[in-house]
């Protein structure tokens, strides 16, 4: 995958979260969360209920803006934002391409929202919810209109039978995948045999920390995520899956990534290579195949070996060129001003952080 010692071709975050690049400094829950699921609940489920499409623009434009300066030139993000679903891809899309990176979104659909817009337990039987519809009706929109992007299920725990098969319908009719958290945590444990009947090798089953069974699909591997909300080792390489790299909405520093997942197979396996590592890291150009053409350029003459980047801190990327566009030069971002977006992420964040304080 690397074309001289100095760089790379453009890297791809398997799986992101572009609208929590708000979140850092954002004000701590009033309950601390003891486990997985108080994290979704006491966090990351009220930031999602307080985003509009302000805050959904410059959380995506920062988002792209840090991926091109780690040489990230794909992004494939899975999105929610339970009060304003309708239009909400569009917004992503239209924030990455003004930056210049390229992005496959969805909405990630659920039924953990009850039709009086309560979180709820859901019952597997029941009937889909008016949230999931909207979802994937704005997912059947964005696909239509022929912008690249998949069908997104936030995860098997939280939807209906009913919504897991007209997702994989949805996704079918389109020639893409579903893109679906798939065991993370303990409240999602034997999801696979839910979702086994669906999958299919489009498919991204994004994490599968305690995944029992094979399922088809590339396993996307969140090394940083996983030990942040301490849920475990994936140990991806138990599989014969394609496995490659996501951030999981922390960052678009995919060389980073890389690094942890390399430490994290270290600290299981005395054996683990980074060559393996460094696999998943190239697999997800085939993901996004465009990103064969993108050249990154590195402030590092070894680029080119796994072994060398293991354990090389200080790694800086100077150019980026996509599509034979220069995106960045010198390490500053051509299309747009990178101390504008910071400023107009900045505001978007007091707002957020302010809607969160109100609704603790
Ligand atoms: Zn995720």
């Amino acid at each position: 995958m690397t074309t001289n010692n100095f760089t790379t071709t453009g890297l791809v975050c398997a799986h992101h979260h572009l609208y929590s690049s708000l979140a850092r400094g954002m004000p701590a829950p009033k309950v601390a969360p003891h486990h997985f699921l108080s994290v979704l609940e006491n966090i990351w489920w009220k930031l999602d209920a307080a985003l509009d499409h302000d805050m959904l623009y410059w959380s995506a434009a920062l988002g792209a803006a840090e991926a091109l300066l780690s040489g990230t030139t794909a992004i494939i993000d899975h999105h929610e934002s339970p009060h304003c679903i309708e239009g909400s891809l569009d917004v992503i899309h239209a924030a990455c391409t003004d930056i210049g990176v390229r992005v496959i979104p969805c909405y990630g659909v659920t039924d953990r929202w009850n039709n009086s817009g309560q979180l709820q337990k859901v019952d597997i039987s029941s009937p889909m919810t008016r949230s999931a519809q909207i979802g994937l009706a704005e997912t059947e929109r964005f696909l239509a209109s022929g912008k690249a992007g998949m069908v997104g299920v936030h995860a098997a725990f939280t939807c209906t039978d009913e919504t897991l098969e007209a997702a994989s319908r949805l996704a079918n009719k389109f020639n893409t995948g579903v893109h679906v958290h798939v065991a993370e945590g303990p409240d999602d444990i034997g999801a696979e045999k839910r979702l086994q009947t669906y999958a299919n090798d489009q498919w991204l089953i994004v994490h599968g920390v305690h995944l029992q069974e094979p399922i088809s699909g590339t396993i996307v591997h969140n090394p940083r995520s996983n030990m942040n909300n301490s849920v475990g080792y994936a140990r991806p390489a138990r599989w014969k899956n394609r496995v490659a790299l996501g951030s999981d909405g922390i960052d678009s520093n995919m060389m980073a990534e890389f690094q942890l997942a390399f430490v994290a197979g270290r600290a299981d396996d005395i054996s683990f290579s980074p060559d393996l590592a460094w696999q998943w890291l190239f697999n997800g150009s085939e993901l996004v195949p465009e990103t064969l053409n993108d050249v990154v350029t590195w402030n590092y003459p070894h680029m080119n070996s796994s072994w060398h980047v293991a354990y090389t801190t200080s790694l800086h990327v100077t150019d980026v060129s996509i599509n034979s566009e220069n995106v960045l030069s010198n390490g500053n971002l051509k299309r747009v001003d990178l101390s504008e977006i910071r400023r107009k992420a900045n505001e978007q964040s007091q707002r957020l952080h302010h809607a969160l304080a109100m609704s603790a």
